[in-house]
């Protein structure tokens, strides 16, 4: 029988510093550097919980987990095409924390802690203390915005991890919205099911399914991410009647093979996951060495493309730069190639830049 506040045990014991690290890993000279010198730089948060290091292999320095919660200074190199608000955000923040870029849905960052922080965040500029969550007085806001716009029906929570917040946290901000807009369809936005599973508890989905409609978005990035108690978190989302989608975000060194993410997407429709993203890299600040090239990556869907059926295969796309959007991406799509840049249109028929290099 596991402890139902086991997460929370999980939570308290992460590990954030170079000496909590050294008992599990050797560190490689660029992760002793991140340390060394974090404090010189505007250094992304750390922490990783015991059950998600658990994954990596200790002896492999170049294990898929290890890369997504290790910091590396390499993130301290910062190409002058990559910002700390890739998407631009913050231009289309109509309250605070509320992102509205599309007519009919908008985002909310309830938080900006997560369990986790996965090094090739776009959010990371978000991400780092003082540490807030959304209170009273942002909810208010929230709930005018919407109930004079009558054009939204559908709401993203997201972080930072909303997950992370307890339970009654999480369903106050969703009672609050639902008293609003009866249908209003909610997608929580978590990686709580792969660093953290412990914290989906039948409890938690009991209360959720009294709150629908409801879906689930999540980020599984590799197979060695789909454990047992990853599984069993899955089931119990999906036993409790929610549609369970997962946006990959292709990584370098990470998953950018055909191999990988054909068994990634495949295991993941065993669990009755629907593969909906795959996110060519954003240009988060000091990400560069996550980014598999445009050219590659297209390369790979192309090839997924005709080995994966219908419901296995997702979307490739991509966050456009300066706020214009996601768009799908394909040859088509992409217009053309003058050198450095490649030339992406978004759904408004405007031009937006990709570089062609990472
Ligand atoms: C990604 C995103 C959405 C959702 O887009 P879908 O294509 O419907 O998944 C909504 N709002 C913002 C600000 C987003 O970044
Ligand atoms: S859980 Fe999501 S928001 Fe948090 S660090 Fe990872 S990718 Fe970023």
């Amino acid at each position: 029988m596991i402890h139902p506040d086991n997460w929370k045990q999980q939570l308290k014991q992460r590990l954030r510093c170079a000496e909590d690290f050294h008992p599990y890993f050797t560190l490689r000279d660029d992760e002793k550097k991140f340390f060394s010198e974090s404090e010189l730089h505007d250094s992304f948060a750390v922490a990783v919980t015991p059950y998600y290091l658990s994954l990596a292999d200790p002896q492999d320095p170049r294990d898929p987990v290890r890369n997504q919660f290790m910091p590396s200074a390499k993130e301290f190199e910062i190409k002058e095409y990559e910002s700390y608000d890739p998407l631009s955000e913050k231009q289309c923040e109509v309250a605070p924390g509320l992102i509205h870029r599309y007519r009919n849905r908008v985002l909310l960052r309830v938080t900006n802690l997560c369990a986790v922080y996965c090094r090739h965040c776009y959010r990371r500029g978000f991400q780092s203390p003082p540490y807030d969550t959304i209170n009273g007085e942002r909810l208010d806001k929230v709930l005018s915005f919407l109930s004079s716009n009558s054009g939204i029906d559908e709401l993203l929570l997201s972080g930072g991890d909303p997950l992370i917040l307890d339970d009654e946290k999480v369903l106050h901000i969703i009672d609050a919205v639902r008293s609003l807009k009866k249908k209003l369809i909610i997608r929580l936005c978590t990686r709580i099911p792969v660093v953290l599973p412990q914290r989906i508890t039948r409890v938690l989905c009991r209360e959720l399914k009294k709150r629908t409609p409801l879906w689930i978005v999540t980020q599984f990035n590799h197979r060695q991410e789909i454990t047992d108690q990853s599984t069993r978190a899955l089931s119990f989302l999906t036993d409790a009647g929610f549609p369970v989608l997962n946006q990959t975000v292709l990584l370098k060194g990470i998953n950018d093979s055909e191999e990988e993410l054909y068994k990634l997407f495949s295991n993941l429709v065993i669990l009755h996951v629907k593969p909906y993203y795959l996110f060519q890299g954003d240009l988060a600040a000091g990400t560069s060495h996550f980014r598999v090239s445009l050219e590659q990556g297209l390369a790979l869907y192309r090839r997924l493309k005709v080995s994966l059926s219908g419901i296995t295969l997702p979307f490739y796309a991509v966050d456009l730069p300066d706020g214009g959007g996601k768009v799908l991406l394909t040859e088509s799509s992409i217009i053309k190639k003058d050198g450095k840049w490649y030339c992406i249109k978004n759904y408004e028929g405007k031009s937006y830049y990709y570089p062609a290099e990472k």
